[in-house]
């Protein structure tokens, strides 16, 4: 095992602050036409809020290796039953947010592991903008669901 050391705040071009100093890398697994997302605890950062399990990318880290790492540690996902479609990286001139989309198999289970997380489930794509959303995941959502769609139900 290599060192973690993504792990810290970085003062965003953008104005905001983002977690991972190497930027930040999430899980956005699919099945039957619905998303697997995480509720965040109410202690995290922009916490009580749905997102994607995920987090800060070590520096020897590609983006699926984090966020295939971050999501079994907050979720207990086996990493063999994904398999990777697509990578979406918000670019924030320096920092950047990748989401990697993968299909999950049917034997895809996860649980809300740690204490990150406060529970886990998934969510109808059309029902995803009825939940408390990550401030950063709602963002990004409509470009995501794009690429969803295209992955689904190829045009
Ligand atoms: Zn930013």
């Amino acid at each position: 095992m290599s060192a973690r050391d993504g792990d810290g705040w970085v003062e965003c071009a953008c104005g905001s602050k983002h977690w991972g100093k190497f930027g930040a890398a999430g899980l956005l697994a699919l099945r039957d036409g619905a998303l697997f997302m995480q509720h965040r605890a109410p202690w995290v950062h922009n916490g009580d809020t749905w997102g994607i399990p995920g987090g800060a990318r070590d520096s020897h880290e590609s983006a699926t290796e984090s966020a295939i790492r971050e999501a079994m540690e907050e979720t207990g996902i086996n990493p063999e039953d994904l398999q990777v479609q697509d990578i979406y990286i918000d670019e924030h001139n320096g920092w950047s947010y990748s989401t990697v989309i993968a299909i999950a198999n049917a034997t895809l289970e996860g649980h809300e592991l740690n204490d990150e997380s406060q529970e886990v489930r998934w969510v109808l794509l059309d029902d995803v903008t009825q939940l408390p959303l990550h401030p950063s995941f709602a963002r990004t959502w409509p470009e995501l669901r794009q690429i969803v769609d295209n992955i689904i139900a190829p045009r």
